[in-house]
């Protein structure tokens, strides 16, 4: 609670169907095949849909991409807001759920009279602000926010994301910010998770990971990342490109691009051990990770 998880990696490794996956929202023929979905001591994959229905939306809400398509076009905001707040609590009055909205609004910098726009009339900032309304009005405690500040320029990036560091403290909501933007994560996030080919291949303290990255891959994303007070004559480059994941490479995924890659590389698969503060899914620091550093 209150702290915000960066979820970072680049476009198509998984982050945003990790994402879905938490909520129970992957499309057919995908489905959850294994494993668990702990939130707050329940696990997500034994509840019936009923039950995943009665958590979503108001102890989980999400943030999408593109508000506009999250966002009914043909309705007013407040419409929206108490539809949303009706489907799961039917008997909630209109005066309350609009007292409430408005304290919402207010602490969100939503200016009075927005609530009664439509979409369209809205700018892509303050959309996004909307979206973040709707996932609170029920007292969400986990917020899964995917590619947010996609849609936003960078002045309105950094005011959002400002606003999701005060609300993560302030209400003591945990966010999950799934980004491509490394930056991103270092400005506003506590933890980090680097995520590759469909496994998290590394975690831990934003500061312990940019600090001193322990995954080659993980290096690699922050030496392309140009700094203002280094100069260089061009920009590092990770060679290839990510796998296809429904034809992953033998062993760590990442082998075919890693310059330390060992036959052991090419024939086991490295396992994470989250239990650690600050841990990599490489063979070269296994040892390290199972003494905890
Ligand atoms: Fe490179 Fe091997 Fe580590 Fe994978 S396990 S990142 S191939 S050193």
């Amino acid at each position: 609670r209150g702290e915000i998880l960066g979820l970072v990696g680049e476009s198509g490794c998984g982050k945003s169907t990790l994402g879905r996956a938490l909520m129970h929202l992957i499309d057919a023929p995908g489905c959850i095949s294994s494993g668990s979905i702990v939130f707050d001591g329940i696990d997500l994959t034994t509840l019936t849909p009923r039950e995943l229905r009665e958590l979503r939306g108001t102890r989980i809400g999400m943030v999408f991409q593109d508000p506009m398509t999250s966002l009914v076009p043909i309705e007013k905001v407040s419409t929206q807001i108490r539809h949303t707040v009706r489907a799961h609590d039917p008997t909630a009055k209109r005066a309350e759920i609009e007292e409430k909205a408005a304290a919402l609004a207010r602490r969100l910098g939503i200016a009075a009279g927005r609530p009664t726009d439509y979409p369209h009339q809205l700018s892509g900032g303050m959309r996004q602000r909307i979206m973040i309304a709707l996932a609170l009005m029920l007292d969400a405690e986990l917020v899964i926010a995917d590619e947010p500040t996609t849609a936003l320029d960078v002045i309105v990036e950094a005011h959002f994301l400002d606003l999701l560091k005060e609300l993560a403290r302030e209400l003591e909501v945990a966010i999950v910010l799934i980004t491509h933007n490394i930056g991103v994560v270092a400005e506003v996030a506590d933890r980090v998770a680097v995520m590759y080919a469909g496994r998290i291949i590394e975690f831990g303290t934003v500061g312990s990971v940019f600090g001193s990255p322990q995954h080659p891959y993980t290096q690699g994303l922050l030496r392309s990342v140009p700094t203002i007070d280094v100069g260089v004559s061009s920009l590092y480059r990770l060679e290839g490109l990510p796998p296809n994941l429904l034809n992953l490479p033998s062993g760590c995924s990442f082998h075919p691009r890693c310059d330390h890659a060992t036959d052991q590389c090419r024939r086991e698969v490295p396992v994470l051990t989250p239990e650690h503060s600050h841990a990599s899914a490489c063979w070269l620091h296994v040892d390290r990770g199972e003494k905890g550093e």
